[in-house]
């Protein structure tokens, strides 16, 4: 299965890999380089976001890019080097819908194999329910439950996140939750 387009250059020397396993015991097959022997190591990469919220409010984002244009989703995306998941889930929120937050506890943990990836949503307080969304996002806004548009979420990491968002905040104690997406 190919996540992502397979590896055709070496990064070293530019030559033309083969995928195959490594001569080391490794047990996954790997963009090997004949000229140079550097291995291509090819991992999952983390997604990052918040869950900001105002009262019994959840700000979520319009979507002005591909995939799920259109589609609603809270801020998130992909984990900058250099930055901590929590940094990174800050920025997304920024960038995203220009929100005023102040991050709180780790969410939810969620593996998506499907794709190579990990989602971790961070609960966020929003200190203003002003907002200033950059190009990737439509429109950016606060709903109740009972106004979450739950057939235009764009994914269902977010969809699972809302739900146990909103089902904790019911019992008025929020926890950590690790779901896997298969
Ligand atoms: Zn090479």
């Amino acid at each position: 299965m190919n996540l992502r387009s397979p590896i055709k250059h070496c990064r070293n020397c530019g030559a033309a890999v083969v995928y195959r396993l490594p001569d080391d015991g490794d047990t996954h097959e790997r963009a090997v380089c004949p000229a140079c022997d550097t291995i291509h190591y090819e991992n999952p990469l983390n997604v990052v976001g918040t869950v900001p919220w105002l009262g019994d409010r959840v700000l979520l984002c319009k979507r002005n890019i591909e995939p799920r244009w259109g589609k609603w989703t809270l801020p998130a995306g992909f984990m900058e080097l250099g930055e901590t998941t929590a940094e990174g889930a800050a920025r997304e929120t920024h960038e995203e819908a220009g929100a005023q937050i102040e991050l709180e506890g780790l969410f939810t943990v969620l593996s998506v194999p499907r794709v190579g990836q990990v989602h971790l949503f961070y609960r966020a307080r929003l200190l203003s329910d002003v907002f200033d969304p950059g190009f990737e996002t439509i429109e950016a806004r606060l709903f109740t439950e009972a106004e979450i548009p739950w057939e235009e979420i764009a994914f269902r990491t977010v969809k699972e996140t809302l739900e146990r968002f909103f089902a904790d905040r019911a019992r008025g104690q929020f926890g950590v939750h690790a779901l896997d997406i298969v």
